[in-house]
């Protein structure tokens, strides 16, 4: 069985520069969601503890690996 980790995963946000709120901002676990953009405030997203608690979250999709600061450094064109 393959371990994933919520932080590597697409679908994790953290509070407050990425989401309002930290946790799965995946449609299918979010606790409340909005249609509207004016509301999404209300927005709730999913316990990503409960939801991945054994490390086998079937939702896992794998996000892009994080640069190292010299690379990004060389990206910004610095
Ligand atoms: S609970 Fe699953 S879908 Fe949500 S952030 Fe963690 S790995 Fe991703």
């Amino acid at each position: 069985m393959i371990r994933v980790n919520c932080n590597d995963c697409i679908h994790f946000r953290k509070a407050p520069y990425q989401a309002p709120r930290t946790g799965c901002w995946h449609p299918d676990s979010m606790k409340v969601t909005q249609k509207e953009a004016f509301l999404d405030e209300q927005q709730q997203p999913g316990n990503h503890r409960k939801i991945n608690l054994r490390g086998d979250c079937g939702l896992f999709e794998q996000g892009a690996a994080k640069l190292s600061f010299l690379k990004r450094l060389f990206k910004l064109g610095a």
